[in-house]
């Protein structure tokens, strides 16, 4: 199909004959802004549209809760399917048997052409197999089921993404990594080893596009890191009537409400730094499991704190502002009352994904293609409002955006969906956005 041919209008019949096409060009708006080719990735997307749809629900009816490790594997092996006939080296990567997870998908092509391009989605979802949510139902344009929108319905906007290039033969000589994790929603630890994997294939690539959901009109370049911390605090048991004086001390409890009133006072109020003490136990005596952030506190009120324990998180935009953060917080907390001790611990979860320079140009490329395909500008979405995702495990070493994957609502809840025709949309802008780095 060659819609460029060049037409001469010498006729009045002529000349109407070709304002018709612009009429309906004015009316429905065509993808102008696509070249030839990148017209025929447009056509080949919406002629596979149902088969996509197909996919979604077939992945959808899999239950594939994090912890379901057989359910995880399965929907592994649908897509794993998929992606083989696309030329594609697909291995499935077991976790050791102390991290409790089922393993990843990962599949390879390496080629010499243009910029190296990491794909990310995730198998599983937050729902176990107990869950009564399980079927996929569609309801006029909208599909119910978990995973439609997080993140099910992202990995078909892959798969399919990738199929129309490669029906076109433009994956020839590409290098494309596709990199499906089996425990997005509760990440194996350490994650040295549980995102060990998706870190070598950054590695090989420049860019990363994460398919988790999207808000229309926006896509992410950068989101928050998430750090653990934990703060002890000790004091001297003693009667209550003691308290204040320069034996007994102040207590722990006091100890504790000075580092968090000072944690409030003197490190609150950057942008997009935030801490929350989640749990807190005080008293004589303390147990708290860590694992299970539940514990028990006993203390009579006319005895002094022995002990709090008190555990929360750290949310930050780079590294910088985690580590000043952290550095605010320490020397908080080594300012003790009298009689009292105290210490804080940190854990490295997910790190930042910062809004660098490379980001911005990614999402130049992407607005590009928006507009090429007649869908509008994209904004930089808040980064404030989004969680922490895997990419942000690869965002130290390629230039990287999310959020590309479908349109939903009710992620996480039982009213989870997804809106179908934005599967269309974001499987055309996924292709053709790749199509153009890969060139
Ligand atoms: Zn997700």
């Amino acid at each position: 199909m060659n819609l460029l041919k060049p037409f001469s209008c010498h006729t009045r019949a002529a000349l109407l004959f070709c304002l018709i096409p612009l009429l309906f060009t004015v009316v429905f708006p065509q993808p102008e802004g696509l070249t030839p080719v990148e017209q025929e990735i447009a056509a080949t997307v919406e002629q596979q549209s149902d088969q996509a749809v197909d996919l979604l629900r077939r992945s959808v009816n899999i239950n594939s809760g994090t912890f379901n490790v057989k359910g995880v594997r399965r929907v592994g092996k649908l897509f794993q399917k998929e992606l083989a006939p696309l030329g594609f080296d697909v291995q499935w990567i077991d976790m050791p048997p102390e991290l409790h997870r089922a393993g990843h998908l990962f599949a390879y092509r390496r080629g010499t052409r243009g910029k190296g391009v990491l794909l990310i989605g995730h198998l599983d979802t937050v729902f176990d197999k107990n869950t009564p949510f399980k079927r996929f139902e569609i309801h006029d344009t909208t599909a119910t089921g978990p995973g439609t929108e997080d993140m099910k319905g992202g990995n078909v906007v892959i798969v399919y993404a990738l199929k129309a290039l490669h029906d076109l033969s433009l994956l020839e000589n590409t290098t494309i990594i596709v990199a499906l994790h089996g425990d997005e929603e509760e990440a194996g630890r350490p994650t040295s080893i549980s995102r060990r994997d998706i870190q070598a294939a950054a590695e090989e690539c420049d860019v990363a596009l994460g398919f988790e959901g999207g808000v229309s009109g926006t896509i992410t370049v950068a989101r928050r890191g998430i750090s653990g911390w934990r703060l002890e605090t000790a004091g001297i048991r003693g009667h209550s009537s003691d308290i204040f004086n320069e034996n007994s001390g102040n207590g722990a409890i006091y100890e504790t409400a000075r580092i968090l009133n000072g944690f409030f006072e003197e490190v609150r109020g950057e942008e997009y730094l935030t801490f929350n003490p989640g749990v807190i136990l005080g008293g004589t005596e303390v147990h708290f499991d860590p694992a299970l952030y539940r514990g028990s506190a006993f203390g009579l009120a006319n005895v002094i704190a022995q002990k709090v324990v008190v555990s929360g998180d750290l949310r930050f935009i780079s590294d910088a502002q985690k580590d000043s953060a952290r550095a605010k917080m320490r020397t908080i907390v080594a300012d003790h009352l009298p009689g009292t001790s105290a210490s804080i611990s940190f854990t490295d979860s997910y790190p930042a994904m910062a809004p660098t320079e490379g980001n911005y140009e990614l999402l130049a490329l992407y607005d590009q293609v928006n507009r090429d395909l007649g869908y509008g500008p994209i904004e930089a979405l808040d980064p404030g409002s989004r969680g922490a995702a895997d990419v942000s495990f690869v965002a130290r070493l390629v230039d990287c955006l999310d959020g590309l994957g479908v349109e939903g609502n009710g992620g996480h809840s039982i009213h989870e969906k997804v809106y179908l025709p934005s599967m269309d949309r974001a499987t055309k802008r996924a292709a053709v956005l790749v199509y153009r780095l890969t060139r």
